[in-house]
């Protein structure tokens, strides 16, 4: 077990107010603690904050990425494609489905999916006739991927997207928020407490097109339809439901759309908060061979991570560094060792040297600690920490 007091400095951490308590308890001294009226008002001002007609919770992101992909037909003998430098599950839902998994290399200053290595693939693909039905862009550190480029291929080319956005609510793309789906068919948020809001375990999904966003709120509960007037057969009795499709309990109680809705109050101070401490880390490691994700032009990150790399440390370097970093209680993290070349997708085939960028990237980067409530002191000895570091390790 890590002892999460002080001094040690966790990556990210969860940003519970007394009014977030209050939100909870009320709940637990109401008539309904997991489907009552909280959950579709938590949806719909989700829905409001990022400018979308539907919003779908879950009870995660996962599970939003699972029900997103069936929602988008994605089925045995076709591919879904995403970045190598992601969490697991923007691959899994993929495999959920029956569905192959392939993988875009990414651009390093950005550790985004590389527009143009997503080109070359998709010609390739068209060639042997093996196009991606659904492709996973995910918003590394809170970053918008550049997603009129994305669009515009998946027009040529004829494939969905789903955006993973598990680190993105409450940022924007050319002036539009993140979960809009101007770009997309669907977008997914993540609500675990290291993510920008939380609600202990939560997701949700975003879309404009009314079929998805029912075929989604049916297959989070089991596949239940409630509603006589959307019935396949004559109502039987008043109790009656019709089981239309199979689906799953993906639900998400009350008591945690309770938080969620109260932790929304606070996106734009959290957003902020985090983009002001990636400002005074970028100050602060100016003289060092390291350099923080770059953001993309017209983008502005939610800033879940500050990920630096480094500019010329070797493998093993990055290593020591880690390990150096973790004994003087500084809670570095790696987003992310590329998930091509976890044991079960290795075992599907893939290796090492497929993704040549994504595997530089992850032996050459580190996330250093990055919540609201991080103090200038902090960031200082995060920072000579790592200088620290750095000269040990040379
Ligand atoms: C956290 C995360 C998920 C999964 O989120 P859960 O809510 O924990 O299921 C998916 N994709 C990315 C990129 C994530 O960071």
């Amino acid at each position: 077990m890590i002892n999460y007091e002080p001094p040690f400095l966790p990556y990210g951490r969860q940003n519970i107010t007394e009014d977030d308590i209050l939100a909870v308890t009320e709940v637990l001294r109401s008539n309904w603690i997991t489907q009552g009226p909280v959950l579709p008002a938590f949806e719909q001002a989700i829905a409001a904050k990022v400018s979308v007609q539907y919003a779908i919770g879950v009870n995660s992101a996962t599970s939003a990425l699972h029900i997103a992909c069936l929602a988008l037909g994605l089925g045995p003998g076709d591919y879904l494609w995403t970045t190598p430098i992601t969490f697991v599950a923007s691959a899994n839902c993929g495999r959920y489905c029956g569905a192959e998994v392939d993988f875009v290399d990414i651009d390093i200053s950005t550790g985004l999916m590389s527009i143009p290595c997503l080109e070359h693939k998709l010609e390739i693909a068209e060639s042997v006739g093996k196009l991606p039905k659904v492709i996973v862009p995910v918003h590394l550190a809170g970053s918008s991927c550049d997603m009129e480029a994305i669009s515009s291929l998946s027009k040529r080319y004829g494939f969905s997207i789903l955006e993973d956005a598990s680190h993105a609510i409450g940022g924007t793309y050319k002036k539009q928020k993140v979960g809009s789906c101007r770009n997309s068919s669907i977008t997914v948020f993540s609500f675990h407490p290291v993510k920008i809001i939380t609600t202990g375990e939560g997701g949700m999904a975003t879309t404009n097109i009314p079929e998805l966003s029912d075929y989604m709120r049916d297959i989070r509960n089991h596949g239940i339809v409630r509603d006589k007037k959307r019935f396949h057969y004559e109502e039987a009795g008043p109790w009656g439901y019709e089981q239309q499709n199979l689906g799953f309990n993906y639900r998400i109680t009350d008591l945690q759309a309770a938080l969620g809705l109260s932790q929304l109050k606070q996106l734009e101070y959290i957003v902020d908060e985090r983009n002001r401490l990636l400002e005074n880390y970028r100050k602060l490691l100016i003289n060092l061979p390291m350099e923080l994700l770059s953001i993309p032009e017209d983008v502005r990150t939610a800033g879940h991570l500050a990920v630096v790399r480094f500019l010329s440390a070797s493998r093993q370097k990055h290593k020591q560094i880690f390990q150096l970093m973790r004994s003087a209680n500084i809670g570095v993290q790696l987003h992310y060792s590329p998930v091509h070349l976890q044991p079960y997708y290795r075992n599907r085939g893939f290796n090492v040297g497929d993704f040549p960028v994504s595997e530089t990237y992850s032996s050459s980067v580190i996330s250093l600690p990055l919540f609201p409530g991080l103090t200038e002191e902090d960031q200082k000895r995060v920072v000579a920490e790592l200088e620290n570091a750095l000269l040990k390790s040379l």
